[in-house]
């Protein structure tokens, strides 16, 4: 099956329609083969404008337009290196790959992460790093990053996270309850700390037992508009 005009289709409707006109962004998105990334009973809805269910409890690849505002408002350079929490289908991941230097990305579940590992591989962006790990620690060792992108809701953003963004480095976080959060961008400029309020969105939860995250809940990452 040639997924091609239903990639084409969805970058013109979905994704340009709505206002993402930056050009590394939509190439990153014209070169990432979505259908790759979703389970095999959903390659059909791969192009849909919704996010979509993976094997696995609380998590979904997102909606293709709230990737695409995402990898645009994250504002990535070429040389940048990236942590994202919450690996999922790889599919966020992936895009990011095609646009910076290296991404390094945490999933709770082995098996996401697994597979996640072998599709990314198998188009070839040799760039990601995968870990297993719920502990909201991040990745120290790998640490200060430029950018830093949570694709799992919170009450706030964790102090750890903050903590491995470089100065002048810039985060992307929903933040809000388990039913609607805001897309919060957070830049570090020294010692201070600015946020910004993005768009409404709705992610699954940040799992984690403290209370920077969302104990319960079972929403899908859909951008509200
Ligand atoms: N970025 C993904 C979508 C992620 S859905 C994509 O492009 O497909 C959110 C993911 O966060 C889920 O896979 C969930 O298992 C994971 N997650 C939730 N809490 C986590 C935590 N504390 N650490 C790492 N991953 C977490």
């Amino acid at each position: 099956m040639d997924y091609t005009n239903q990639l084409e289709t969805m970058l013109k409707q979905q994704i340009m329609a709505r206002g993402i006109t930056h050009p590394r962004v939509l190439d990153a998105m014209y070169q990432t083969p979505r259908h790759l990334f979703v389970p095999d009973d959903l390659k059909s809805e791969a192009y849909l404008d919704q996010p979509l269910s993976l094997p696995e409890n609380q998590a979904t690849i997102s909606q293709p337009y709230i990737v695409a505002y995402m990898t645009e408002a994250l504002q990535c350079q070429s040389l940048d290196r990236v942590l994202e929490i919450g690996t999922g289908s790889g599919y966020q991941a992936a895009i990011l790959a095609n646009i910076c230097k290296e991404v390094y990305t945490l999933e709770r579940y082995y098996t996401l992460s697994l597979n996640a590992q072998r599709t990314i591989l198998s188009i070839g962006n040799h760039n990601v790093f995968f870990r297993v790990d719920d502990s909201l620690e991040g990745w120290k060792t790998k640490s200060p990053f430029d950018r830093i992108i949570v694709t799992a809701a919170a009450y706030t953003a964790p102090q750890t996270l903050i903590d491995q963004l470089k100065d002048g480095g810039t985060m992307l976080i929903p933040l809000g309850d388990s039913r609607i959060q805001t897309l919060t961008r957070i830049r570090k400029k020294g010692d201070k700390i600015q946020t910004e309020n993005l768009i409404p969105c709705v992610f699954v939860p940040l799992i984690h037992h403290s209370n920077h995250s969302l104990k319960s809940g079972s929403s899908e990452s859909i951008a509200v508009e």
